[in-house]
């Protein structure tokens, strides 16, 4: 089965694209290279330098390749950006996402993965979070992933899209060997920054906020391995390959950890001491974020095995410790015009 995987050299699309290999499938990347590294690919699979936006280049692959069934990260992902610069992101996600199931449903494609976020939920007000709770999101990219939900839904009941939407917490960690990981310019999440602190690559690492209805005062957040999130889309593509209809589905380990938390166990696993600094809120943070992945743990059978905090910290630290300077170290892949 032939898989595209937009946004595949992306963080979590990288790491699917070896979980697709490891499972069977053959993936195919079209990535427009904005964000995306070509060295997080594994050899041999094919790289398409294309912007979901170009219908024909789009088309092209699609028809080259004999796709089957799509997961489709491409986005652009990062709150504050989304805050103040509203047009690029419902152009590059909605408008995106639009080019991309019109020329999917031009083709005869009617299976889609798509990378949701907790960040439709907003700021909940009850925990663990549901599926069918309330989706009020609070900026731009939650807003931007919601609509792209609606329009799977719409094109689900019309032209017959079968689509599962995961919908991610806090994605971490990286691949366990420690070969590829999050690079990410500017880094602005938590994990990557503190293991950049440890190495001295930074000269401290903030807590934004400590005044947080929480036990330590700090937020609370679901980590998630990228290789849990990475199986999920597996288990997603095989439902849908044997008929099974739309779903959406939430992806946490359902365990939440305090900013203080990870930075104290992140100083525990790599030995470094840097300094810490208490700042004051980032806009928009809900204290808690804490899944309920229940349903796909009912329904597909879902079971993450690397999302306890030891083994998300110490995969991540294996990467960045061997590749401080990310896949700047890498020759870039061959790609396909
Ligand atoms: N955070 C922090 N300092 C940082 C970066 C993040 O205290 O330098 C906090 C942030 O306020 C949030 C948590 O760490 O409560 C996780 O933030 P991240 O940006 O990694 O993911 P998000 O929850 O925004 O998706």
């Amino acid at each position: 089965m032939n898989v595209l995987v937009t946004g595949g050299a992306g963080y979590i699309g990288s790491h699917t694209v070896h979980e697709l290999r490891n499972s069977g499938f053959k993936a195919v990347v079209y990535d427009n290279l904005a964000k995306g590294h070509p060295g997080a690919v594994p050899a041999g699979v094919p790289i398409i330098a294309g912007d979901i936006r170009d219908r024909d280049k789009l088309a092209r692959a699609i028809a080259d390749h004999k796709i089957d069934a799509v997961a489709h990260f491409a986005a652009a992902s990062l709150v504050g950006e989304s805050m103040k610069e509203p047009a690029a992101y419902y152009n590059n996600n909605v408008a995106g996402t639009l080019a991309l199931l019109d020329t999917l449903l031009a083709a005869g494609v009617k299976k889609i993965v798509f990378s949701s976020t907790a960040a439709v939920y907003g700021e909940p007000a009850v925990w663990p979070i549901e599926e069918d709770m309330p989706t009020v999101p609070t900026n731009v990219y939650g807003r931007t992933k919601l609509v792209i939900e609606h329009m799977l839904a719409d094109f689900a009941v019309a032209y017959g899209l079968a689509y599962v939407s995961l919908r991610y917490f806090n994605a971490a960690g990286a691949l366990v060997a420690g070969t590829i990981g999050e690079d990410h310019a500017p880094e602005t999440h938590l994990i990557p920054l503190v293991l950049q602190a440890a190495l001295g690559r930074r000269d401290g690492v903030a807590i934004f906020g400590t005044d947080y209805p929480t036990a330590d005062g700090t937020c609370i957040r679901d980590y998630i391995h990228v290789t849990d999130l990475a199986a999920a889309h597996v288990l997603a593509l095989r439902h849908l390959t044997t008929g099974g209809g739309p779903k959406i589905y939430n992806l946490g380990s359902e365990t939440g950890y305090s900013v203080r938390q990870v930075i104290d166990q992140a100083k525990a696993i790599t030995g470094a001491v840097f300094p810490v600094r208490e700042q004051a809120r980032r806009a928009g943070d809900p204290a808690v974020l804490l899944a309920s992945s229940r349903r796909i743990k009912a329904e597909l059978g879902w079971q993450p095995l690397y999302s306890d905090l030891d083994t998300i910290i110490a995969s991540a630290w294996r990467w960045h410790s061997t590749h401080p300077d990310g896949f700047r170290e890498f020759a870039p892949a061959p790609q396909q015009p």
